[in-house]
């Protein structure tokens, strides 16, 4: 594929995203600047801690950017914390936390129950069963009717798309599979944006 697919890499498990996306030969940057920004087509938000996240954005100047950048088309897949990223709305979060509501959901922070600390799942999706990790991960609550569901875990959305913008409250990076990574790029990134 043409272009750069970059891995924000403030904070949390962003290792491992560049590792699957290498592995389908797309050329992978970790993102720290903006200076880095302005060199990828597509951005992957990692998991990790959101509220951190959400301060390392704000200190490095990278908040707004990809705000715009997010508003002009650029396809993203947030993962976990990566999600909280995205969503319109934040339950549990901190009171400074931030996100670019540019997926129309709500998600409440480490929601799983008293489950908080991890558990794995198979679940249905358009491309077959796929393993999902959480580990302290959001709980959607609420979607917007734009909103696609693309898999559940017990009634709940798990992964989601919203036009260009690509969400799982799992970590599709901590197994062998490497169809929605494939998935982001094949069918988000290398579209045409409409
Ligand atoms: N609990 C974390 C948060 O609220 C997300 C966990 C994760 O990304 N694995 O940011």
């Amino acid at each position: 594929m043409n272009g750069v697919v970059g891995v924000l890499a403030l904070q949390g498990a962003f290792a491992a995203h560049c590792e699957k996306l290498a592995a389908l030969d797309v050329e992978c940057i970790e993102v720290r600047t903006t200076e880095d920004l302005g060199k990828v087509t597509a951005l992957v938000m990692p998991g990790g801690e959101s509220s951190t996240m959400s301060h390392l954005l704000v200190s490095s100047g990278l908040f707004d950017v990809i705000d715009e950048r997010i508003a002009d088309g650029m396809a993203v897949f947030g993962t976990c914390a990566g999600m909280i990223l995205l969503a319109s709305d934040i339950a549990d979060g901190r009171d400074d936390q931030r996100s670019f509501s540019a997926l129309d959901i709500s998600v409440r922070r480490n929601a799983y129950g008293r489950q908080v600390d991890s558990f794995e799942t198979d679940l249905a999706t358009p491309f077959g069963d796929v393993h999902g990790v959480f580990i302290r991960a959001p709980r959607i609550e609420r979607i917007g009717k734009s909103v696609e569901v693309l898999g559940s875990h017990d009634g709940d959305p798990v992964l989601v798309r919203q036009g260009r913008v690509l969400a799982a409250s799992f970590h599709p990076e901590l197994n062998e599979d490497e169809r929605l990574h494939r998935f982001f790029v094949e069918e988000i990134v290398m579209k045409e944006q409409e």
